[in-house]
């Protein structure tokens, strides 16, 4: 049987916006859209324009993209409201893309309890708003909200919901598993009844994971025949989370022989699903399938030879395929495949030496084992890698800084914070003394570093640091835990991040602060 293409529709920007202790700032929102867009993602879901500043900001600058079609998130026309009129609906429609995703109700117990309006009012709204939306937009999906709840309850209702959007001029069909409480099962049987109306290659599906089946139940849909299955990296969302979309995509490429755009790049998945953890500041689980640093990580005696002698012993799938690797815990070679291929991609030379090889892993098995996570710093790692295996030459080295930190009242009585930073350095053997104020600490260091570099550093000036992120490494210690810095910087053609770590806030982003210097200076 010939399978049909599967497109994916991610919405961490937008679903996983509402995962517990995430917040993305404009400069996250861009980046994960650049990555996403660099994977080849269908539909890239931006965010609900007209929500909050944020999102805002974000659509309104929006940026080329390569391969994916941005999405505006935004819901049904207000009760009592023409569509025209509805402030709501026009933010999303004059946002300045060309496909829209709008949420309205498709189960007739939310329409009673939550909205309170008529059944027949809820499908009016249905109607006006996708007709007129198709009539604005190229595409318009519509969300269908409560599908599979309300389907159990009053599947009449609920079809008759899609089946208004549909005529309207929907161009896609969005079932939704708001709850996450379907099984697939049930998905099987509810879906053979919507083919019945509405031709499968329109159907998607948006499936939460609050019975651990959003996997599965993307996986049964495609398996009847839908067309676009939408959820988020590392399954962030709301409660429980959204399907995962990094179990979805490679059960459907790998186990199920599906069709879609990512399979070409399933190799960059694990690097993907890492990066994204990394930019907000969360820990990735080990155990993660598919792209956990335990996923193919071998223990057991017995497992770990077996694996020697062939690793499908014990794997089920070559690591390679979504780009991650194989560890046995106890040899000291694990690691290694990593580690040359990143030396290749940075084109460093390694003259085929075991031994210098060997010892860098150990060093990176070092700096991991103090707390450097290079996943989502690789300027820091290339710097470490340049370090060991050229001859390179610093731009500058530190003799020492002093950081003072007040906090005092102004002449209108008020508390205020005050930050200098003094620093002593080389360059070429010649030592430079300068200070600075700034807004705080690392402020004040950073502009009394640059103020002793530009003489010898002009291009210094291009360099802009743009996020800093701190993470407390031994939460148990409370305040004098060790933290990782991480520093995002640009040079306006591209971004790089660094990492420091230290028991000491200042010198782990001073550390930071270095190597993005170092890096800039390097590469311009
Ligand atoms: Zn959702």
């Amino acid at each position: 049987m010939k399978k049909h293409k599967v497109r994916i529709y991610d919405s961490t920007l937008r679903d996983g916006a509402q995962t517990r202790g995430v917040n993305f700032s404009l400069s996250d929102k861009e980046r994960i859209l650049g990555i996403l867009d660099d994977l080849g993602v269908d539909y890239i879901e931006g965010g609900w324009p007209g929500a909050n500043p944020t999102d805002d900001q974000f659509f309104k600058s929006l940026p080329k993209l390569k391969s994916s079609k941005l999405v505006a998130f935004g819901m049904m026309r207000k009760y009592g409201k023409s569509s025209e009129n509805d402030p709501g609906l026009n933010a999303v429609l004059n946002s300045g893309v060309s496909a829209a995703c709008l949420v309205g109700k498709s189960s007739d117990f939310n329409v009673k309890n939550a909205l309170k309006i008529g059944l027949n009012a809820n499908l009016d709204m249905i109607g006006d708003t996708v007709s007129y939306a198709s009539k604005r937009l190229d595409e318009i999906m519509f969300d269908a909200e409560h599908f599979f709840d309300g389907y159990k309850i009053n599947p009449k209702y609920s079809l008759e919901s899609i089946k208004i959007a549909y005529n309207a001029g929907a161009k896609w069909i969005i079932l939704c598993d708001t709850n996450g409480g379907t099984l697939p099962y049930e998905v099987s049987q509810i879906l053979e009844e919507v083919k019945s109306i509405i031709p499968s290659e329109k159907l998607g599906v948006h499936f939460h994971n609050d019975t651990d089946n959003a996997t599965s139940n993307s996986l049964e849909s495609v398996r009847n025949g839908v067309s676009q299955v939408q959820g988020t990296f590392n399954g962030l969302g709301e409660r429980c989370g959204n399907a995962n979309l990094v179990n979805v995509v490679s059960n459907l490429v790998l186990k199920m022989g599906y069709h879609c755009s990512l399979k070409k790049n399933l190799k960059k998945i694990t690097l993907v699903s890492k990066y994204i953890d990394e930019t907000l500041n969360r820990q990735s689980p080990r155990n993660l399938p598919f792209v956990g640093s335990s996923a193919f990580a071998h223990k057991g005696g017995l497992h770990i030879s077996a694996v020697e002698k062939d690793p499908r012993c014990y794997e089920h799938i070559d690591p390679e395929e979504v780009g991650n690797e194989r560890t046995l815990v106890v040899s000291n070679q694990s690691g290694k495949s990593n580690i040359l291929n990143k030396l290749k991609k940075f084109k460093i030379k390694i003259n085929d030496n075991e031994k210098e090889v060997l010892d860098f892993l150990k060093l990176t098995k070092n700096q991991e084992f103090l707390g450097y996570a290079y996943d989502g710093a690789e300027a820091s790692f290339e710097l470490l890698a340049r370090r060991k295996f050229q001859k390179f030459k610093e731009f500058y080295s530190l003799e020492s800084f002093k950081v003072s930190d007040e906090k005092r009242k102004n002449s209108n009585g008020e508390f205020v914070p005050f930050s200098e930073a003094k620093v002593k350095i080389y360059v070429d053997k010649k030592k430079f003394y300068s200070a600075s104020e700034g807004n705080g600490p690392i402020h004040a260091l950073d502009r009394a570093l640059r103020k002793a570099l530009s003489k010898f550093y002009p291009k210094l000036k291009k360099l802009n640091l743009i996020d800093y992120k701190v993470r407390i490494l031994t939460p148990e210690d409370g305040t004098k835990a060790l933290v990782r810095v991480r520093i995002e910087s640009s040079n306006k053609k591209y971004m790089w991040s660094t990492i420091g770590v230290s028991y000491n806030v200042i010198d782990a982003s001073y550390i930071a602060l270095h190597d993005s210097i170092t890096y800039h200076l390097l590469k311009s």
